[in-house]
């Protein structure tokens, strides 16, 4: 009858929450215990000039491997880790992680690139991030121009003064700004016009939906757009040569994605930097 039916409903609710509730709780636990054990380790993805192939930057992506779990993608634990404010210190050790990484390999003597590190919303909170980021390029003794931040478009929408500022004092310090998942959110042509932004990332869901005329016509307005506001545009998730061609006939000046490489750990970065350089050598 309807009754147990809603007893049955109720009960199915209340043991899926409880799930719920155990795995996120489990998260929290875990995470901070990786992130007091440094159990927490950075990917890096190349950014690619669409045009000649070289490569001009890289974004730093977050990875946890758990010793039980198994890999755990920060698309899980990431949410979690802003729900229970896990997130401060958590961005904090991103970018004192990529900071330094970025200069040991400056000082490696590869050719310097810069290195992007995403930042939520939630950072944007914090009171002193400015001061944080400020300390994080002094401790690694790193030059503000090798550092750009990756914020979504979330961190804009209510032109709230106190991020402004923030964004503004990253700027003027010489920190690169960019805007991820472009076009998933709500920002206006004004905020890109009037905040000090640099780069904008072409989400991957309309990358991916190359060729399909509808995400055709979206990519290029937004490369059209990006051009005449004299921002840089990059694709995401380029898979493809397909992808690839379409974006450079648009104009888009960068492109990242699996096509050209997936993030990978340090050591393999390292490797490829190597290899790059003796490339480079053996040009001569
Ligand atoms: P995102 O910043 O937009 O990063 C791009 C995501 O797309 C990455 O997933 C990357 O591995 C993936 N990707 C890159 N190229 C391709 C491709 O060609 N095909 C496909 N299918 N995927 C591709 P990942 O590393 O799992 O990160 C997911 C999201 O988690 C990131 O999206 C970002 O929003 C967040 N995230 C990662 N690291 C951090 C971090 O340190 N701090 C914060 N706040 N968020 C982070
Ligand atoms: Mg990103
Ligand atoms: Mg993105
Ligand atoms: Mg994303």
């Amino acid at each position: 009858c309807a009754k147990d039916k809603g007893e049955n409903r109720y009960e199915m609710y209340t043991i899926e929450m409880e799930k719920e509730f155990i795995s996120r709780l489990t998260i929290e636990q875990e995470l901070r215990r990786a992130l007091k054990d440094n159990n927490l380790y950075l990917h890096y993805q190349p950014k690619i000039d669409i045009k000649t192939g070289e490569m001009l930057g890289v974004e730093a992506l977050l990875r946890w491997n758990h010793p039980d779990f198994g890999f755990i993608p920060p698309d899980r634990f990431i949410p979690i880790a802003e729900n229970v404010g896990l997130i401060i210190p958590l961005g904090e050790w991103v970018i004192r992680t990529a900071c330094k990484q970025n200069k040991k390999w400056q000082d490696q003597e590869y050719a310097p690139f810069v290195m992007s590190v995403n930042l939520s919303t939630l950072q944007f909170k914090q009171e002193n991030l400015v001061e944080m980021i400020a300390d994080a390029l002094r401790e690694a003794d790193l030059e503000a121009c090798w550092l750009e931040i990756e914020i979504t478009e979330s961190v804009l929408i209510n032109y709230d003064r106190e991020i402004i500022k923030k964004l503004n004092a990253l700027k003027a310090m010489g920190i690169y700004i960019s805007i991820d998942d472009f076009g998933t959110g709500y920002s206006s042509f004004n905020h890109l016009k009037n905040l000090p932004i640099d780069v904008v990332k072409i989400d991957r869901s309309f990358v991916s939906g190359l060729p399909n005329t509808n995400d055709e016509a979206i990519v290029s307005a937004i490369i059209s757009m990006a051009h005449a506001l004299q921002l840089k545009v990059l694709a995401e998730g380029v898979e493809t040569e397909h992808q690839w061609d379409f974006l450079r006939q648009e104009g888009c000046h960068e492109g990242q994605g699996y096509l050209f490489s997936k993030p990978i750990a340090a050591d393999e970065f390292e490797e490829m930097l190597r290899n790059k350089k003796k490339e480079h050598r053996s040009d001569i």
